[in-house]
This record gives structure tokens, C-alpha cells and sequence, in this order.
């Protein structure tokens, strides 16, 4: 067994390693931290999760020991696609340097230039940005790259996603063709192929399996999900989400729930919140401070559910996540990848369920192709109570809530409804009669609940509304 002292790191990293609790190198790790203190280019193919962080942190700070910082000339260069992301660089780089004097700046949107100009003016040994943001910089005439002597760049598949890549090799360009180049992406697409082969040096490569296929860890779930009608679709699957949640439990501490668009993050987090569960949303166009705020929360275990957008969530380090939903199939696989791989990690058990409507079956297809594996359809959590279960209507509607919440098999009324905050709803829905008793849905009162569970010629109920 490999362990952190076999790999040549400086004694007061490894002493910063041991405080942080780690007693083993990840494999990438293990493959990518000796080639990196050689001096080597570094290819490391690895998924957040695998601990790349550490992987080029941990050698940046033992090469950069030697030596001072000078004015102006960053000394290393890191680059992530997110502010969040290029945050938890820090973060690390804070934990495992903690015993050295090196010093960094972080460049990202939404913190003020100036605090940050006045670091960089004074010198920094590690300099950690996302590429548009250092260009800024840069632009300014506040920066000079041509003191990198290594140049980190993270998650370059996500790089290319957002559209960075020809600020990647612009910022190449900018350093020194001598620089150590660290250079990780969780997949090698032919556009980021290109990069490497004209931007690293002879790289050792390092690869790590991909956690979908390999992560044992992580129990994949589909549900398959026809909406009654299709204008009521985003309501039941609204509610079919709550099932979900509620028929996982205790055992689901906290969950992230991906939503393939922003508007769609904000929708689910207001009903949610709305349904009495414990639920923010994150995405880009939410300002800085309430996007630290609610990560923070989360991190934290103050907040149960997070909402958000692949993008949003892209590099968020969030250790204990004891499950991923995806609310919608994402429609490129390689994200559900990404998302699956925020659960199940460094050995814990996590488990990931996707919600799958007939229009995103295709996408569903490409993720089983890429995955290689069938990813087992679960059972539906809002299957019909047996007739003789099923709750009695024309009670009051208090009595009818009641009803329902006790009811087997219908997770849905298990939801904490704040029965409060249904007036508007039920006010939209037009005061239709006795289908108001379907108290906590707002105006999401998914149809099967009043109609389509029983066959055709039993059905003797009429629908929630027209
Ligand atoms: P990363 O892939 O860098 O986002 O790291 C994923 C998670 O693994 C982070 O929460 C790290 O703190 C954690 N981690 C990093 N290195 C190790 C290690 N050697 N052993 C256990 N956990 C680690």
C-alpha cells in the first residue's frame, strides 16, 4: 500500500495531510503527485470526487517551497471553470499549506478586484482563477504570467462546456513555455486531445476509472414516469419528486436535485419549500453571497436540499451527500456522470434516482450506452393504494388530508404539508368543490390522485380540474 510519505512531499505538508485526516493517497493521488514532483507534465483523468484537488495541490505547495514570491509575477496558476470550483481549490490550498509561508490570491466574479489586486501586487506564490476573470486581470496591465513555473488547469471537459478553452490557450500563451503543466479532465474529448498534444510536454498520464461504471458505492435507480395529461406533467412530477424523497427517509440526509435549466431550479425549490421540505435553490444567476450563503448551508447540514443546475454544480465539493435526484434526465450523458459522482464518494454509500418522462427516454438510452449498464428501473413511489386502502373522499377537507397522510403506499400525502400556505392554490385552481380537499398540493395537485389510478370502468371520480 502506497502511503502519503512514499511520495516524496514535504514533511510539513505531509504533517498538514495528517491534521486534514487522511491516511492514504486516492489513486489519483497516488499516480499523479510522484511524476508532478519530478517536474513532470501531468495528464491526470479523473472526475471530481477521485481527490484530484489534493492530487495537484499537494505537489504545487512541496515545488513551490523552494523560493520566494515576487511583485506582480504569480509563481503558479491555477485555473477552474467555476467560481466555486476555483474556491474549494483554495480551500485546499489553505488546509495543506496551513504549515508553510506560501501565499495565494483567488480571482474569481463576484469578490472585489481590489482586495485581490493588492495581494497580487505584493506577490503570491499560487495564484488560483477562473480563465475569464485572470484575463480581466491581466487586460488591466495588474498581472505578469511570465513568472508561472507551474500552471494547474481543473476540469477541462467542463473548460470546453462553458465555452473556455480559447481563454485556456490564450492564458498558455501568456506563461512560459518552460512551465510544469498539471492539466485534469474527467474525459478526454478530441478538442481537449488537441489542447494537450500541443500545450503539455511528453505528460505522464495518469487515469483513474470513471465512477460510474466502477463506483459500486453509488445505487443508480430510474423511474419511469407518464404524466395523466400532458399539461399536468411538471406538477405530478413535482410531486412524484416528494414521494421520492419521502420514501427514502431518514436514510436520505441530504440530496442534490438536478434540474436540466435554471428556470426549472427555481420552480422546484419554491414548491418544495412550499411542501414544507427544507430546500434552496443554486444557480448562476443567483448573486454571489446567496450562492456562498446556501452552499455553506448545505455543507453545513443545515440545509437538506439542494436545487440546482449541472452548471451551478459543476465542481462543488460536497463530501457527504447521501443522494443524487436527478428531476430531469440530463440530456448530455457525460452529465449525469458528473452528477451521480456527487453521491457514493471516498467509500460512503450514496444512492442516485433519475426521473424519466417518455420524451427523455432517448437521452436515458445514451447515458446506459456510455455507462455500459442498465441502470434499474425502480418502482414508481406514487402507485395506487389497493381499492380497499384507498382514502374515502366527501369528508371534510381537513379529514380528507388526514386520510391521506396515513394512507398506505401514497407517499405523496406523507409530505409535510403547510396547509396554510394552499389558500392561493386552491384560490387558482377556482374553488372547485369537493376537489378542494386535496390540501398541501397548492396548485400542484398531481391528477392521479383523484383520477387515473383505478381501471377506466371503476373510475367514478372527476378530475381535479378541467
Ligand atoms: P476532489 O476530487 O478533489 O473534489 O476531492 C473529493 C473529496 O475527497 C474531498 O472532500 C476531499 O477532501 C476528499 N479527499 C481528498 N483526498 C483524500 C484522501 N487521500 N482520502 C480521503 N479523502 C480524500
Amino acid at each position: 500500500m502506497t502511503t502519503f510519505a512514499d511520495l516524496g512531499l514535504d514533511p510539513k505538508v505531509l504533517s498538514a495531510i495528517s491534521d486534514a485526516g487522511y491516511n492514504e493517497p486516492t489513486p489519483i493521488q497516488a499516480g499523479a503527485i510522484p511524476p508532478a514532483l519530478e517536474g513532470r507534465d501531468v495528464l491526470g483523468i479523473a472526475q471530481t470526487g477521485t481527490g484530484k484537488t489534493a492530487g495537484f495541490v499537494l505537489p504545487m505547495i512541496t515545488l513551490l517551497g523552494r523560493g520566494r514570491a515576487r511583485a506582480r509575477m504569480p509563481r503558479s496558476l491555477v485555473l477552474a471553470p467555476t467560481r466555486e470550483l476555483a474556491a474549494q481549490v483554495a480551500e485546499n490550498f489553505d488546509t495543506y499549506a496551513k504549515k508553510t509561508k506560501l501565499s495565494k490570491a483567488l480571482l474569481i466574479g463576484g469578490v472585489s478586484f481590489k482586495e485581490q489586486d493588492a495581494l497580487i501586487d505584493k506577490g503570491v506564490d499560487v495564484l488560483i482563477a477562473t480563465p475569464g476573470r485572470l484575463l480581466d486581470h491581466f487586460e488591466r496591465g495588474k498581472l505578469l504570467l511570465t513568472g508561472v513555473q507551474i500552471m494547474v488547469v481543473d476540469e477541462a471537459d467542463r473548460m470546453l462546456d462553458m465555452g473556455f478553452i480559447p481563454d485556456i490557450e490564450r492564458i498558455f500563451q501568456l506563461t512560459p513555455f518552460t512551465r510544469q503543466t498539471l492539466f485534469f479532465s474527467a474525459t478526454m474529448a478530441p478538442e481537449i486531445e488537441r489542447v494537450t498534444n500541443t500545450f503539455l510536454s511528453a505528460p505522464a498520464k495518469v487515469e483513474v476509472a470513471r465512477r460510474a461504471t466502477t463506483a459500486e458505492s453509488i445505487e443508480q435507480g430510474v423511474v419511469e414516469y407518464t404524466a395523466s395529461r400532458k399539461d399536468r406533467q411538471a406538477s405530478e412530477k413535482r410531486a412524484l419528486l416528494r414521494a421520492l424523497i419521502d420514501r427514502e427517509g431518514e436514510g436520505l440526509k441530504n440530496a442534490i436535485v438536478f434540474c436540466n435549466r435554471k428556470t426549472e431550479v427555481d420552480v422546484v425549490a419554491k414548491s418544495l419549500k412550499k411542501h414544507g421540505y427544507d430546500a434552496a435553490p443554486i444557480h448562476g444567476d443567483l448573486d454571489q453571497s446567496q450562492r456562498t450563503r446556501t452552499l455553506e448551508a448545505f455543507r453545513n447540514g443545515e440545509l437538506r436540499l439542494l436545487i440546482a443546475s449541472d452548471v451551478a454544480a459543476r465542481g462543488l465539493d460536497i463530501p457527504a451527500v447521501s443522494h443524487v435526484l436527478n428531476y430531469d434526465v440530463p440530456s448530455h450523458a457525460e452529465d449525469y456522470v458528473h452528477r451521480i459522482g456527487r453521491t457514493g464518494r471516498a467509500g460512503r454509500q450514496g444512492k442516485a434516482l433519475t426521473i424519466c418522462v417518455p420524451h427523455d427516454t432517448k437521452w436515458l438510452g445514451a447515458i446506459e450506452a456510455l455507462v455500459e449498464k442498465e441502470i434499474p428501473r425502480v418502482e414508481s413511489p406514487l402507485k395506487a393504494p389497493p381499492e380497499r386502502e384507498r382514502p374515502r373522499r366527501g369528508g371534510g377537507k381537513e379529514k380528507t388530508a388526514g386520510e391521506k397522510r396515513t394512507a398506505p403506499d401514497t407517499s405523496i400525502a406523507a409530505a409535510p404539508e403547510p396547509a396554510p400556505k394552499e389558500k392561493g392554490g386552491r384560490g387558482k385552481r377556482g374553488g372547485k368543490g369537493r376537489d378542494e380537499p386535496v390540501v398541501g398540493m397548492g396548485d400542484h395537485v398531481p391528477a392521479f390522485l383523484t383520477r387515473s389510478f383505478k381501471p377506466k370502468s371503476e373510475t367514478t371520480e372527476e378530475p381535479a380540474d378541467g
